[in-house]
């Protein structure tokens, strides 16, 4: 262990730049460990078709958002694509508040500024083996044009570039071995479920 107390609550930050699989990543740690919460993140952007309000985000508008960076309303917030996202503080500080862990997927500037308020967030990026293997996994996706594209692949080249802020840094390419090695980190955060070997007395 890393000194870590099991019973401190937690927030869990993935990021990954988009194309990564990270949904995927998110509902695998969700599925195994049942009781920890997932933020979910407010946005101006639009939603992609089979994205449900209030699960994958809270869509809302611009107004919306900019009131709520004038009251304070985000523990973080962040301009990525030419969209605002941002994190409800009253929503992590009431899960905390009740004991529970919660999962966070932000970006490398949300990642920064929870950090400054929750020091001890464990955070881990995932990455892509090469631009090229991302490149291919956003045309593939067919979700985006080729200008997005290409906006995304800038994002993602700068954010790799920040990368050496995240205690954990994970080569995502196979997507089963990502989220086995996501969940040991995080089964390691938490505290009481170690290998059996491990526990006593
Ligand atoms: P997408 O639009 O593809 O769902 O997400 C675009 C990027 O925004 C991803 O890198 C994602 O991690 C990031 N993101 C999603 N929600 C938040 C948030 O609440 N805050 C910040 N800072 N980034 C977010």
């Amino acid at each position: 262990m890393d000194g870590q107390s099991p019973q401190r609550r937690h927030l869990f930050i993935i990021s990954a730049p988009s194309g990564g699989g990270k949904t995927t990543v998110c509902r695998a740690v969700l599925d195994r460990f049942a009781d920890m919460l997932y933020s979910v993140s407010y946005t101006t952007r639009k939603p992609r078709s089979g994205e449900r309000e209030g699960v994958d985000y809270h869509f809302i508008d611009r107004d919306e958002f900019e009131a709520g960076i004038a009251n304070r309303r985000w523990a973080e917030w962040a301009e990525v694509h030419g969209h605002y996202y941002g994190t409800s503080a009253a929503f992590l500080d009431q899960g905390l508040a009740a004991g529970r862990d919660i999962l966070l997927d932000i970006d490398v500037q949300g990642t920064r500024q929870i950090l400054s308020r929750y020091p001890d967030s464990v955070t881990v990026f995932l990455r892509p083996p090469s631009l090229e293997v991302l490149k291919m996994r956003l045309e593939s996706r067919g979700t985006d044009s080729p200008q997005t594209i290409a906006v995304r692949l800038e994002n993602a080249k700068e954010e790799m570039a920040s990368q050496n802020i995240y205690q954990y840094s994970l080569v995502n390419d196979r997507l089963p071995d990502t989220i086995a090695a996501l969940l040991g980190i995080i089964a390691k955060h938490r505290g009481g479920q170690k290998p059996l070997a491990t526990q006593g007395p």
